[in-house]
Formats: C-alpha cells, structure tokens, sequence
C-alpha cells in the first residue's frame, strides 16, 4: 500500500517535468499504470499518440495485442505495471535520444525501487538496453533473463520483443507468444531451472538456396 501512495506521490511531483525537450510538445507525461505492488513489470519504449492523448502507457494497437499476451498467460493490465523508459512523447514518434534517456531515467529507477517488482519484462531494444546496461539487441538477448541489480534490489530482467514489432509478422509474433509463456515460471522462480529450453529465434525468411534457384530457373527456361 504504501508503495501505491508513493508511487502516486511521485507521479504527481513530476507531472509537470522539464527534464528534457520533449515537455515542449507533450500533452501530459505519462508516467505508468497498473498495480503499484505487481512483482511483474514491463518497461516500454515512449508514449504514441493515443497514449500521450490518454495519459496511459500502452493504450494503442501495440497495447492491445500486450493485453492479448498476458490474457494468454493468465494475468490483467491490472495485476501487472506498466510503464516506458521515455515519460513523454517523441514528436512524430521518433525513437528515444539518448539525452531524453539520460534525462527520464530516475524517474524509470524510481518507479522500480518504489514497485519493487521480480520480473522487469522489457520490451525491445531500448527498454533493454538501458536496463541490462549492455549493448546487446534484442534479437540476441531476447527470452533470456538475467539478474540485475535495479533500484537497489536483485531483479530478473526478461528481455522479449515490442509488442509493436509483432503486430504486422506472424514469425514474430509466434517468438513472442513462446517468451510470453515463460514469464508465469520466471514469477514463480523457476527461472533457474536448467533445462528451460533455448527459445525460438526469430529467424527471417531464408532465401532458397543456390542450387535451388538455379533448378527454378532451369525450368522455367524449359531445360526440363
Ligand atoms: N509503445 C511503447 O513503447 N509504449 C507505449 O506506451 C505505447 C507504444
């Protein structure tokens, strides 16, 4: 409870922040929703267009295949929190700057050491790179959780793709469904356990082999 009323305070306190240039062409600063006691929290990117309207994170098209996901695996928007490393909107959604990062961060750490929650699920390459503190992307890291110290506390940092970059590939969005389906074992503890197999890669389409172009074309030379 009391992390609530902090965590309320704190969004409060900032509602009006000037950290960095994106206050100049915000409608509000969209600070995070959902349970303020959640062990499982997703950090997000920046706020779109819908959600710098409505004041919530993840309100959009991304957002509802996000509410489709932790439908899936049992859990609500309600049971879980949501937020994004960036607090306000880039113009035209651009992607985050790394001053604007630099700037919001407190305000993401502060949000983490007042949750503190066990699972901090990022969502695509910024989310993840800022909170592993590595360079890696997330075709690389993704379903692969880690230990990392946030907020002062031990957290296990899940790294799994934007639910945006899945909307339009199906390849994707199956990777992402697989990681998804961890996430009630990693909440439970489980995540060390070994034989957790390695998760799918998102693999794009290969190209035909050589040899088999070569037959394609042959054909339709008429060669056979
Ligand atoms: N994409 C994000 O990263 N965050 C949102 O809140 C909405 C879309």
């Amino acid at each position: 409870m009391a992390a609530g009323t902090d965590l309320f305070a704190y969004g409060e306190l900032h509602a009006g922040c000037t950290r960095c240039r994106l206050a100049e062409g915000r409608t509000q600063v969209v600070f995070g929703s959902g349970d303020p006691n959640a062990d499982l929290m997703f950090v997000g990117e920046a706020p779109g267009f819908h959600e710098d309207r409505q004041g919530v994170p993840f309100v959009g098209q991304a957002g509802k295949l996000l509410d489709r996901l932790l439908e899936g695996i049992g859990l609500s928007r309600s049971e879980v929190y949501v937020s994004n490393v960036l607090k306000c909107r880039p113009p035209g959604n651009r992607d985050p700057q790394a001053d604007e990062i630099e700037a919001c961060e407190p305000h993401l750490f502060r949000q983490i050491e007042l949750i503190e929650p066990k699972v901090v699920a990022t969502l695509g390459n910024f989310a993840t790179k800022l909170l592993s503190g590595r360079p890696l992307g997330i075709t690389r890291v993704h379903g692969q959780e880690q230990e990392v110290s946030l907020g002062g506390r031990r957290v296990l940092l899940y790294p799994i793709y934007h639910p945006a970059a899945a909307l339009y590939t199906p390849a994707m969005l199956k990777v992402l469904e697989s990681d998804f389906a961890r996430l009630p074992a990693l909440l439970q503890g489980l995540a060390a356990a070994p034989a957790a197999p390695p998760p799918p890669a998102f693999v794009p389409e290969p190209a035909p082999p050589a040899a088999a172009v070569q037959v394609e074309a042959a054909a339709q030379l008429g060669l056979f």
